[in-house]
């Protein structure tokens, strides 16, 4: 049986003088191999991620493996606090108004002031050294940088989405596999991948793939995996190739406001089939589950369908479904269209598909505004079997 130690740590001072803290989690296995984290709920009603991060726990405590693995369930503690009613209202900060999986940094494009050092200055004095003593190094400069970047911003007084975010930079930092645990509004299971991860994301097997590219958009899988692709990019214009030797994931799992242990034991089994395939896990284990056909997509490919008119919206596809080019996606009811009986009719206007394509979430409340994301939907799909 391997050891699980859990440290926490205060991460926001209420208003009330108490303190809410995180837990993070960590299994050594004692063996070499590669160090993964893994974190949910960063958007506070987005639960099934703690499902899987139990079932994971549960397999690594009990299995031999090798490597680390640091997990933080429950990653943002006061989003998931932050009920209305029955319901939760975890997508952005409240104070703030900030989405809260878009506050991470990068890091290594901050001023040498504020970080301390450079990316150029870190390539020019490590040119001539093997490839395990760099990727080594280099996880340490990350983490200082990210220390120095704190201390830079703090002087005036902690911003708090700034503590949060690059406190969970620092943890992934000696990482050489983010996996970032969210869910979607009403949806099915996808996952974001940055296209250099082109052939290690079959191997979750997931039903859709959103291939994004190499660059920052200010989630946590383009922080973490950012500071490598740069790394990269200033060997190569000294004229050096090193390996891209690190992966970041945001895995989508279904709806939010959701918990399903069976379903997150699946979703499990799904992320250590992949870690198998990176070296962690015994090639002799087996994972089962079932396989569906990958459909992949480029970001272009993924395109949000707004409401075109307010109203209340019967949805007539699930995510995950196929609709065709002219089906009808939802049904609006608005009662200002009926002035008398002659135009009671007009209250129903359907909303049809101009392409075919999947849906992948649709709006989590059928009462919208005109001009709401209603749906997301994948187009130009490429199917892998
Ligand atoms: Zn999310």
């Amino acid at each position: 049986m391997n050891k699980l130690d859990r440290v926490d740590y205060p991460i926001k001072e209420l208003p009330s003088g108490d303190k809410v803290s995180l837990s993070l989690f960590r299994i050594d296995s004692g063996q070499e191999g590669p160090h993964v984290h893994i974190q949910a709920s960063v958007h506070g009603a987005e639960l099934q991620g703690n499902a899987v991060i139990f079932h994971l726990m549960e397999y690594f405590i009990n299995h031999p493996f090798k490597g680390t693995l640091t997990f933080i369930p429950l990653a943002n503690p006061a989003a998931t606090n932050s009920k209305i009613g029955a319901y939760t209202y975890g997508r952005f900060n409240p104070i703030t108004g900030h989405n809260w999986n878009r506050c991470y940094e990068d890091v290594m494009a901050r001023p040498e002031e504020q970080i301390g050092g450079s990316l150029k200055s870190f390539v020019a004095s490590n040119s001539d050294r093997p490839w395990e003593k760099i990727k080594r190094d280099y996880k340490n400069f990350l983490f200082q940088s990210l220390k120095n970047l704190e201390s830079y911003l703090s002087k005036k007084g902690e911003n708090e989405n700034k503590k949060l975010f690059l406190f969970l930079q620092k943890v992934a930092a000696p990482a050489d596999i983010v996996l970032d645990l969210h869910t979607g509004p009403a949806s099915t299971r996808y996952i974001y991948s940055a296209l250099y991860q082109k052939k290690s994301v079959v191997n979750f097997h997931f039903p859709f793939v959103l291939n994004i590219p190499n660059e920052f958009a200010q989630a946590m899988d383009e922080a973490t995996f950012t500071p490598w692709v740069q790394l990269q990019r200033e060997f190569k214009a000294l004229g050096k190739e090193i390996p891209l030797d690190f992966e970041s994931y945001t895995l989508e799992l279904g709806s939010e406001e959701l918990v399903n242990l069976d379903k997150g034991h699946e979703d499990a089994q799904h992320i250590l089939h992949y870690l198998k395939g990176q070296g962690m896990i015994e090639a002799s284990e087996q994972f089962t589950f079932e396989r569906p056909v990958q459909r992949h997509l480029l970001l272009k490919d993924y395109r949000t369908i707004y409401a075109p008119m307010g109203g209340l919206v019967h949805f007539h596809k699930a995510a995950g479904e196929l609709v065709k080019k002219g089906e009808k996606l939802a049904t609006f009811l608005n009662f200002k269209r009926i002035s008398d009986e002659s135009t009671f009719s007009r209250a129903l206007e359907p909303l049809v598909a101009q392409e075919d394509c999947y849906i992948i979430n649709h709006c989590a409340s059928a009462s919208v505004s005109k001009g709401m994301e209603l749906f997301q939907v994948a187009e130009n799909c490429q199917e892998i079997k």
